[in-house]
């Protein structure tokens, strides 16, 4: 696990008593969440990929399987919800620009109402 990880959204729950790894599910599923591990010869899950859409959980023979929305979050305050500390966490690791702030529910103030104007009226009197 590296600093830049972040839960994954979603967390597949596998009954073990009733699972008999048929592997149903690593077929059926188009994000390739389920492997068969050859190790331990029994069928695992990379969660991150899983996009809740449950088709894994119809399809399996012995209804093993559930999908559950991950119940870990980053700790929220009135103004930084979870999603957007999740979405300036992965900037950060990318190191690209912050596209998204925690926004507003007032109104606020525009400053730069019009930016053209006073840029226009500058090269003006260098004209003049
Ligand atoms: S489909 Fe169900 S029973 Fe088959 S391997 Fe997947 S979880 Fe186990
Ligand atoms: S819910 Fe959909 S994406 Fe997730 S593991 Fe099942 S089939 Fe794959």
């Amino acid at each position: 696990m590296s600093a830049e990880y972040i839960y994954p959204e979603f967390e597949v729950q596998r009954n073990e008593r009733r699972c008999t790894n048929c592997r149903a599910c690593i077929s059926q599923c188009a994000n390739g969440v389920h492997y068969f591990d050859e190790k331990r010869k029994i069928v695992l899950s990379d969660e991150t990929k899983c996009v809740n859409c449950q088709r894994c959980v119809c399809f399996c023979p012995e209804k093993a399987l559930k999908i559950v929305k991950n119940p870990n979050t980053f700790r929220e305050n009135a103004n930084w919800h979870n999603d957007t500390v999740k979405e300036i966490f992965k900037q950060a690791g990318s190191g690209g620009v912050l596209l998204s702030s925690m926004g507003a529910a007032g109104k606020l103030p525009v400053y730069w109402e019009n930016p053209w104007r006073p840029a226009c009226s500058w090269a003006k009197s260098r004209r003049a």
